[in-house]
């Protein structure tokens, strides 16, 4: 069994995530949300606030045609219609793409773990350097902590799930195992959850910017700084 992956955050934050375990997902979440206390005092709070402004700022909505498995997620969403393939010389390979996103809070909830309180190290070290020719001051920042509500996503960009071939095109210039990703082991762990990532938090994908079908673009979660 894999440790979960060990998180560092802006400035040096050192997040402890759950164990594998928690988790009856076929892989530990690639995306995990941490949202001030002071912003949402609970759990709910936080999903609503990010999953909402995901919605509104990016499109990413509940909008399957069909049913789509949870594999234990408590709900997901998606962006389609991106980037369509129209250039494959075969017709039937031609496709649109969705950016897909599954979210996890209730096991977190149920386990006690949705609230966690970080010790920001990075801040207290930041302030010592500000303060080391002023002794004392910032002193009393020295792990300073902070609470946050917590819940996790699993986030990947693939053919869209209406088409008969989704999730894979292996020669896809957008979602295949192609250019920059074309020696990746595994194409859903090595090229669409990357490439997913890069989506959601940056609004692109494969450095290229991603427009909505109605032309807008998608910010990325950079866009809530
Ligand atoms: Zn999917
Ligand atoms: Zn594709």
């Amino acid at each position: 069994m894999r440790r979960p992956p060990r998180a560092h955050g802006p400035r040096g934050l050192r997040f402890a995530l759950p164990p594998r375990r928690v988790f009856e997902p076929p892989s530990y979440p690639n995306v995990w949300f941490y949202v001030s206390e002071r912003l949402a005092p609970s759990q709910a709070a936080a999903v609503e606030f990010i999953t909402g402004w995901l919605r509104d700022h990016c499109g990413i909505a509940d909008d399957f045609a069909r049913f789509k498995p949870p594999e234990a997620s408590d709900s997901q969403a998606r962006l389609g219609g991106l980037q369509p393939w129209r250039e494959a010389a075969d017709p039937g390979r031609r496709h649109a793409h969705d950016l897909h996103i599954r979210y996890y809070y209730v096991a977190l909830r149920q386990n006690g773990m949705d609230r966690v309180v970080v010790t920001d190290a990075g801040l207290a070290a930041a302030e010592r350097r500000v303060h080391r020719n002023a002794p004392g001051r910032g002193a009393g920042r020295e792990g300073e902590r902070s609470a946050y509500r917590r819940f996790a996503g699993s986030v990947h960009y693939e053919v869209e799930d209406e088409h008969p071939l989704h999730p894979y095109v292996e020669d896809c210039p957008f979602c295949g195992r192609t250019g920059d990703y074309a020696g990746a082991e595994d194409l859903f762990a090595g090229v669409h959850e990357p490439l997913g990532l890069e989506l959601l938090l940056y609004g692109t994908i494969r450095g290229q910017p991603v427009s909505r079908p109605d032309g807008r673009p998608v910010p990325g979660l950079v866009g809530l700084r």
